[in-house]
């Protein structure tokens, strides 16, 4: 997460002029949304882009020798430079368009998995980890009989890096985690962890859904072999995401789904494959999605990353002294210090169920995730089935804050009545 420009306070109240969403009245408000961790709202840049695909360029993608079949594949092709160049790829042959991170992940499951891994091969993971970095290891693993292993987290959710050394000397194939914890908000340190992951002959899948949305992060220096994360996570639209890899292991990896575009040459019962990311994009993709990712770069680059991550410290900094104050009782989960997790503030009260405070919140037209979100081992770690959950982006401001406690605090009053 390094340093790209010079930092300056970003104005969230003037971004927020930008997301047409805040227009909508809700009752006489606008909308308190802290839920950005489960999905963003979309700039005015970002719903342009999409609707001029669709309006005015709308064709497939590497096939019209004709003047809107050419601007639809430089506009998709110009999106993926947009995502290298966010992501400091070194090619954006490096970057393959998926739906999300959930398909990215089950992609180098299927495919290097099936390459690589054999009966008894260790994959490592973590307690912190989204269903998504859980289940396509588990299915990998029935099919070749490997075996996973789980870095365990301390109490406030940091990973235990001595437990994370003693499952490296047993030399796993692979160690996939996340960059940041989408439930407790815990930044893990990457760079350290794929470099000892290296040492150790293991290759590295970070799970960069939270981690891009919210700092810089620049894959090279980074150093790992394969990063996901889903576009309308970061401002762009649903349907959107990219697996970042090396191009050698792109190529060295089997195809994912078969079918147009990912093909060179087909016969009636052979065929061999396109060059690296198209092997990976079979049939017609998401072009409008794509396209629209490559707004939301665009717009998040010119704020600058290191502004958005200074704006969430500095929202996660206020959340963590506000609410203990204001709202008597509250447990709070993840690390104490605003430095050491991102935009999310994870809680529950004493006297409600999360589903109660989300739904009695949403009365007051403030959006909050409850439940387990996708983590359902990490609750049973922290010893709760549930939890609320709220997680900051751009537009966030203090004033939501405010609203959320002072809202947390009628929850409170609504439940001492009925006890
Ligand atoms: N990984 C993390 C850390 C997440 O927070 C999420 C979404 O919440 C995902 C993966 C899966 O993202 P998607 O559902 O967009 O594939």
């Amino acid at each position: 997460m390094g340093s790209m420009t010079a930092l300056r306070p970003l104005d969230p109240v003037a971004l927020r002029r930008d997301f047409p969403l805040f227009e909508r009245d809700f009752g006489g408000r606008t909308l308190a949304y802290l839920d950005s961790a489960a999905t963003s709202l979309k700039p005015r840049a970002v719903i342009e882009a999409v609707d001029g695909y669709n309006a005015r360029y709308t064709a497939n993608v590497h096939r019209g020798i004709y003047t809107t079949g050419e601007e639809a594949t430089a506009a998709y092709e110009g999106a993926r430079e947009k995502v290298a160049r966010f992501l400091n790829a070194a090619e954006s042959a490096e970057i393959v368009f998926v739906r999300n991170a959930t398909e990215a992940i089950n992609l180098v499951a299927a495919t290097w998995g099936q390459v690589n891994v054999r009966a008894g091969d260790r994959i490592v993971l973590t307690e912190l980890e989204h269903h998504a970095n859980l289940i396509p290891w588990q299915l990998l693993a029935q099919r070749t009989g490997a075996v996973l292993e789980f870095i365990p987290i301390d109490d406030e959710g940091r990973l235990d890096q001595a437990a994370y050394a003693a499952l490296l000397a047993t030399a796993p194939r692979l160690v996939a985690f996340t960059a940041v914890s989408n439930a407790l908000g815990t930044i893990d340190p990457v760079r350290e962890m794929t470099a000892a992951a290296h040492a150790a002959g293991a290759l590295v899948l970070v799970d960069a859904a939270q981690a891009v949305p919210h700092a810089f992060v620049d894959v090279q220096a980074w150093g790992a072999d394969f990063v996901v994360f889903s576009g309308h996570k970061v401002l762009g639209p649903t349907g959107s995401g990219a697996l970042w890899a090396r191009r050698a292991l792109l190529e060295a990896m089997p195809p994912f789904m078969g079918g147009g575009e990912m093909i060179r040459e087909v016969r009636l019962r052979s065929a061999t494959w396109n060059d690296v990311p198209w092997k990976f994009e079979a049939g017609t993709p998401d072009v409008a999605a794509a396209i629209g990712l490559g707004a939301a770069v665009d717009y998040l680059a010119a704020i600058g990353m290191e502004n958005v991550r200074e704006h969430e410290r500095g929202l996660t900094r206020y959340a963590l002294e506000l609410l203990p104050r204001e709202v008597p009782g509250i447990r709070l989960f993840g690390p104490r210090s605003a430095d050491e997790r991102a935009g999310i503030v994870t809680f529950t009260l004493p006297e409600a169920h999360p589903h109660d405070v989300a739904t009695l919140l949403d009365r007051d037209a403030i959006a909050i995730r409850a439940g387990h979100h996708c983590t359902q081992p990490l609750h049973e770690r922290l010893g709760e089935p549930a939890t609320a959950r709220a997680s900051f982006n751009v537009y966030s401001t203090t004033e939501d804050l405010d609203r959320l406690a002072a809202g947390l605090r009628s929850v409170q009053r609504v439940f001492a009545r009925s006890a």
